[in-house]
């Protein structure tokens, strides 16, 4: 991943992207609106109560039902009358990440997409990545222990609120962080995976115990299955 490959595709449209990153598995892309009408919080892939015990039925309803339908709230309210107000999601990110006059907008849209990735990054029981991806994790990071480890190691130097992500660019796999709201996807890199590590999304059930929490969500409920759709081989 080099500067020169981020500042070349920091203006590009989410259409180019997709054509960039490969032909054989679309972009993930957050579900289609109707441009007239306003976002609609994104259904959760499973019940609220089947991520339990690594995270409580309280927590999810909590995370989905307040922090996450208020971005969706937020975001509709200040697209309302912008220029920004009939586009999809990605469309959105893109034009908004260097305006700083509307960087309340442009952090709520990709809460908003962070969010819907990141409940589709878990399953009830988790499992281990297979095939190809597993073949590219035994490449780009010595096996799947050594890439646990390399996800442990970002949550936990993620200082304050932020998102861990396994992503695709350039090649190959990495594991990065982004600070607060932001989203790889303004960035030029395919999102395989993420874990959401902002204090709301552990704090009820682990307090402050970031390792305890993001260490039992590698294990028991990352969804490689989604990680495997996002993958191009
Ligand atoms: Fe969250």
């Amino acid at each position: 991943m080099q500067d020169a490959d981020l500042h070349e595709t920091r203006h590009e449209s989410p259409y180019l992207l997709i054509n960039r990153a490969g032909r054989r598995a679309p972009m993930p892309v957050f579900p289609a609106r109707n441009l007239w009408e306003p976002f609609a919080v994104p259904a959760l892939p499973y019940r609220e109560d089947s991520l339990a015990p690594v995270i409580s039925a309280e927590a999810v309803a909590l995370h989905y039902q307040e922090h996450y339908a208020k971005h969706v709230q937020n975001l509709n309210e200040q697209l309302r009358g912008s220029p920004y107000q009939y586009m999809q999601l990605e469309q959105i990110l893109h034009n908004t990440r260097d305006e700083p006059a509307v960087s309340d907008l442009f952090s709520h849209a990709a809460q908003v997409w962070n969010h819907w990735f990141f409940w589709n990054s878990l399953r009830p029981g988790g499992g281990r990545p297979g095939g190809a991806l597993a073949e590219r994790i035994d490449a780009d990071f010595g096996g799947f222990e050594d890439l646990r480890k390399e996800l442990l190691r970002a949550a936990l130097a993620r200082f304050g609120s932020g998102w861990i992500w396994l992503v695709q660019e350039g090649g190959r796999l990495w594991v990065i962080k982004t600070i607060e709201a932001d989203t790889p996807i303004v960035h030029g890199m395919r999102p395989l995976l993420t874990i959401d590590v902002w204090e709301h999304a552990y704090y009820l059930d682990y307090r402050h115990r970031r390792a305890e929490y993001t260490s039992a969500l590698i294990d028991r409920l990352l969804n490689w299955k989604f990680a495997q759709k996002n993958f191009v081989a």
